[in-house]
């Protein structure tokens, strides 16, 4: 186990064998269905593509190396991945969630799981003591760090003691910081989530999503729920996302750099109220996050002084695109209340921070200046909207 992670994202370790597919260097895309047998009980490994495919394995292999897993397993989307997840518990069970999550999360949990009799208790795991709220039912404990869009960093090493000690399964999205920045399971994580749509994939092309564990139990049985359900990602995606995670180590790099100039140059602005981001010293999770990651990501929220302003400001850009998502090469400016969590209820987002002035930025791999200009000329017109 030797390589370091900016090779991880381009090698494997294990020997892959590329004589068996004529020295291809790039992988091949395996665009079957099925696959042909010797005679009966000779497999190649392989017998019908929801079950396995070599291009999905091979992605595979390579997102649980970067995660430093045992397996990882990819899903036709993120939400696909944590509704497979869900399928883990039971009518009964009880589970205790970060507050401030995803809003499909959010959606997922607070419809579907529900409805299938699991309960859930939504807290601030950065700062309540998640402990106070185990029963004899809670099975796991789910976060996300740093959270979305309000970038509250929970301790992981420190929360999966808690879940160990009680047998709870930890279960951390790394959405936000990919496993370049961070890797939950050597912190004690036992399963990981990824929306591969967005830093891993890169380039805002494609949708996915993965399970990463580093347990033998919990593998076999996400994989039976895999197999069964079906939502498993296709060949030619695999292979978009394999793409994107060659240049992970240098894309989150760039947009990390971007996204520290950016909150520095937010900071100075005057009509700016409020400016979220790890990376400052002053951010409350600062401390947590030098230990248990290795930087500080490429997301930041901030607030401005009236909702105009705000909404003008999505109506001016240009450069920088007003749209939802994140983590791919163009920056672009969402606004959590009516897109990534148009679905959860004001009152919640309101405990959470987010209002009509909340904004959030995905710092992509543009020339940073660029990005500085761009902010400077929407914040100079203001409340006047130039186009139509
Ligand atoms: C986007 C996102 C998801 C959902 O992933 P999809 O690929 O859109 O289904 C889950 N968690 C986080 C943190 C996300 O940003």
């Amino acid at each position: 186990m030797g390589y370091d992670i900016e090779t991880k994202c381009i090698h494997l370790e294990e020997n892959d064998h590329p004589e068996e597919r004529f020295g291809a260097i790039s992988f091949p895309i395996y665009q079957t269905a099925t696959f042909a047998h010797k005679g009966v009980g000779q497999s190649t490994g392989y017998d019908y593509t929801r079950l396995q495919n070599p291009t999905r394995e091979h992605l595979e292999k390579v997102v649980a190396s970067l995660e430093q897993g045992i397996d990882a397993i990819a899903f036709s989307s993120g939400m696909a991945a944590i509704g497979a997840v869900m399928e883990l518990f039971s009518p009964g069970d009880h589970l205790i969630m970060e507050r401030d999550l995803y809003g499909g999360s959010t959606r997922l949990f607070s419809h579907i799981s529900k409805k299938n009799g699991i309960s859930i208790t939504s807290i601030d795991c950065s700062r309540e003591n998640v402990a106070d709220y185990i029963t004899d039912r809670t099975k796991a404990v789910y976060i996300e760090t740093p959270t979305n869009p309000m970038m509250n960093v929970t301790d992981i090493a420190a929360l999966s003691k808690i879940t160990k000690e009680k047998g709870l399964l930890l279960i951390v999205d790394n959405t936000f910081l990919s496993p370049y920045l961070q890797n939950p399971l050597v912190l004690g994580a036992d399963i990981v989530v990824h929306s591969g749509t967005k830093y891993l994939g890169g380039h805002n092309d494609t949708i996915s999503g993965f399970i990463v564990t580093n347990r033998e139990d919990i593998s076999e049985k996400l994989r039976f729920i895999f197999k069964t359900t079906g939502a498993g990602l296709a060949p030619f995606d695999s292979w978009l996302i394999l793409r994107g995670i060659q240049t992970l180590a240098l894309r989150m790099e760039k947009s990390q750099e971007n996204a520290a100039l950016l909150a520095d140059w937010l900071l100075k602005q005057k009509r700016v109220t409020r400016v979220i981001y790890p990376g400052l010293s002053s951010h409350p999770g600062h401390e947590i996050m030098k230990k248990q990651s290795r930087g500080f990501g490429a997301m930041l929220t901030f607030d401005v002084d009236n909702e105009a302003f705000a909404l003008s400001l999505l109506k001016n850009v240009r450069l920088i695109r007003f749209a939802e998502s994140l983590g791919g090469t163009e920056t672009l400016l969402t606004y959590p209340l009516t897109q990534t969590h148009a679905d959860v209820p004001k009152e919640e987002l309101a405990k959470c921070g987010i209002t009509e002035h909340t904004l959030r930025l995905s710092l992509g791999i543009e020339n940073g200046q660029d990005l500085v200009k761009e902010l400077e000329r929407v914040f100079e017109l203001g409340e006047k909207e130039v186009y139509g």
